[in-house]
């Protein structure tokens, strides 16, 4: 994978300097296939034991840490993002390796530039490109743009950084541009459009394309609103609490369970790992689910579901608490 830079020297020395002598290793599933290699390389340089964990590894909110107390892990070693929880370590160290890209972003920079609206431009990344944001802004400063970097958000700690669930940073940049360009995969994109006000542009450099998010915004937001009508017509719900460190919102589940009930209706609390459409159908007495978890789970691929699936802040619109109108401004994707 030598499209991905994963660090192994700075893998290395981590084990070494920290003594670890039994090691997890998580990968997201675009990663897992360098899982044995990495594991060989560690054994034969450190002598550490070495596990390479099979589950997903959807995002840094998904940590390992119960797997790695329960195999008594000195380590845990996490590739593909980087640090999202400031705290809820259960006392196992974790080094994390964000896998910077080596594919160019440039060519698709420079593809992009025809669709940007206005000359005042809000630029983000994920982490994977964030060390080529200073390029990219030079380069459309260059070309006559006035370049808005926005700053991190809760969970998205670097300055420029974006997250599937963290689009603070632009939202509070909103104001001063005309429009975004977000470097990175349709995910990044589509979540970002979710998010602001203002038109957003992609520039994926996985694909080497560069494309308007208008139409897939308009797309999801028509989705949506069908959902929540659906919703309305709910009187059992079903809400999901993740047991991911990152994504687990129990107090955040009970809020919604009391605003349910307050409005005639009732709700059972669901505690799952993984949010399986197949698992949520053996609650077959259930008519509708919010998701307090991934907010992404709901809003990206709501067919996968065969009952309705709100997020959060959906919910506040289905019960009435928040007009549509409101849901909008405030963005549609929030952890
Ligand atoms: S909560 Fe979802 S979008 Fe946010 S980091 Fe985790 S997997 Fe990614």
């Amino acid at each position: 994978m030598d499209m991905f830079d994963l660090e192994e020297d700075r893998l290395v020395a981590e084990i070494m300097e920290r003594g670890a002598r039994r090691i997890l290793i998580q990968l997201p599933d675009g990663l897992k296939t360098e899982g044995p290699r990495l594991s060989k390389l560690v054994r034969a340089k450190t002598g550490a034991e070495v596990f390479v964990s099979a589950a997903p590894a959807w995002g840094a909110c998904d940590l390992s840490l119960d797997a790695a107390a329960r195999l008594k892990a000195d380590l845990l070693v996490h590739y593909g993002h980087n640090e999202f929880l400031r705290n809820g370590s259960n006392g196992i160290p974790v080094v994390y390796i964000p896998a910077r890209s080596k594919h160019k972003v440039m060519p698709v920079v420079e593809k992009a530039v025809p669709l940007l609206q206005g000359k005042r431009i809000g630029l983000a990344t994920t982490v994977q490109h964030l060390h080529e944001l200073t390029t990219m802004a030079v380069f459309l400063e260059e070309k006559g743009f006035r370049v808005e970097v926005p700053g991190r958000g809760p969970w998205a700690h670097e300055t420029g950084q974006i997250l599937g669930c963290d689009y603070f940073g632009l939202r509070r940049v909103q104001s001063a541009v005309d429009s975004f360009l977000i470097v990175g995969s349709f995910f990044h994109g589509l979540g970002a459009a979710l998010s602001v006000e203002r038109p957003a542009v992609l520039a994926d450099p996985y694909d080497g394309t560069a494309r308007s998010l208008e139409e897939d915004r308009a797309k999801v937001i028509r989705q949506r609103f069908a959902m929540i009508e659906k919703a309305r017509k709910a009187a059992n719900f079903g809400i999901i609490v993740s047991t991911k460190p990152g994504q687990c919102n129990p107090q955040i589940a009970l809020s919604i369970l009391s605003q349910l009930e307050e409005r005639g209706k009732t709700g059972v609390l669901l505690y799952a790992d993984e949010v399986v459409p197949e698992k949520l159908m053996d609650f077959a007495g259930l008519d509708a689910f919010v998701d307090t978890a991934c907010p992404r789970l709901a809003l990206d691929d709501p067919e996968r579901f065969p009952k309705p699936i709100l997020t959060r802040d959906e919910i506040m619109v289905a019960v009435g608490a928040w007009t549509w109108e409101e849901l909008l401004e405030r963005g549609l994707v929030r952890l």
